[in-house]
């Protein structure tokens, strides 16, 4: 099996990434995987070198290694368009002309977006209007999704099923400016990485059967899928709420690595009590069976107080 980590460094990896990270990478070496490390750069802009090489470092300081080249999605996109072009001919793909909220759409989904359900509006343009438009405006392009249901088992969640018309409406393929969206890209790198197992923060579940919607499109395999609870406080708020960028530095100033590694693990349901790990010692705990499905609460003390912050 093959499993993977996928950040978008936007910004410091929070302790939701990292436990992520940790759990995507024990789930690997408990079944004897490999483990791949990709960055998910598709919008270079976002991500400055200094975030990607940070969020490297980090997985490294934790004990996370991979074993194949780090793959980094902003060198990748022949490989998207090549994906793109043969959905094209497998599906109705059409230029859309609407406003940059759309760029928003395009991007991995964060907890807290608000879901935007595309009305179709530029699915029926002729030919000649999308010639008139093009002199004024480059287009985005979106897939146009049957009313169907896509349904799967996911090793956390359990059963899951979404209606495409529902949850997505015609998701975008190809941002205006040229950059292929998140739910393309995801998709193409798990498939020809050979990715079996995907494990991945549960804001993310929404985008799922839109990904197994283009999996059958283009003949790919669908992996396993772990959609992670959220992490939150000892008293359940959101961490972001209270503190918008604790990186791991933030975290070191106040716990040893072992201890971070440790909370972590008792947060999710791997570690019985709140002591100190280490990650290797962490891979024969390791099952999926162990991790909660609902909010994982960080122990009291981990974060610093609000106030300090
Ligand atoms: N890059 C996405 C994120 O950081 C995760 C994508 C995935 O794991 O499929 O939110």
């Amino acid at each position: 099996m093959i499993g993977r980590f996928a950040p978008t460094p936007s910004g410091y990896l929070h302790p939701g990434n990292l436990l992520c990270a940790m759990l995507a990478y024990l789930s690997v070496r408990a079944q004897g995987g490999r483990f791949s490390l990709r960055i998910e750069d598709l919008d270079k802009a976002r991500c400055p070198r200094h975030l990607v090489t940070q969020a490297i470092q980090d997985l490294e300081f934790l004990g996370i290694t991979w074993d194949f080249p780090i793959l980094y999605q902003s060198e990748r996109q022949e490989i998207y368009q090549a994906a793109f072009d043969l959905l094209r001919t497998r599906a109705e793909i059409y230029p859309c002309f609407c406003s940059r909220a759309d760029l928003h759409a395009s991007l991995a989904p964060n907890r807290g977006d608000t879901v935007f359900l595309y009305p179709g509006t530029c699915r029926h343009l002729g030919e000649a209007e999308i010639a008139e438009r093009r002199k004024g405006k480059r287009p985005a392009y979106r897939i146009h999704v049957p009313d169907t249901t896509v349904a799967f088992h996911d090793r956390i969640v359990g059963p899951f099923s979404a209606s495409l018309a529902d949850t997505s409406g015609d998701f975008i393929l190809m941002r205006a400016d040229g950059v292929f969206a998140y739910n393309l890209a995801v998709v193409v790198d798990d498939a020809l990485t050979g990715v079996t197992e995907v494990v991945r923060g549960n804001d993310i579940l929404t985008s799922t059967p839109c990904q197994i919607y283009l999996q059958d499109l283009l003949g790919y395999e669908r992996p396993e899928y772990a959609h992670i609870p959220l992490l939150v406080d000892e008293h359940g708020e959101r961490l972001a709420k209270r503190n918008q960028v604790i990186s791991l530095a933030g975290l070191l100033k106040l716990h040893t690595r072992e201890e971070i590694i440790g909370a972590l693990a008792y947060a999710c349901g791997l570690l019985p009590e709140n002591r100190p790990a280490t990650l290797e010692a962490l891979i024969p705990l390791f099952r999926w069976s162990a991790i909660a499905n609902s909010d994982f609460h960080l122990p009291a003390g981990f974060l610093p107080a609000a106030s300090s912050m």
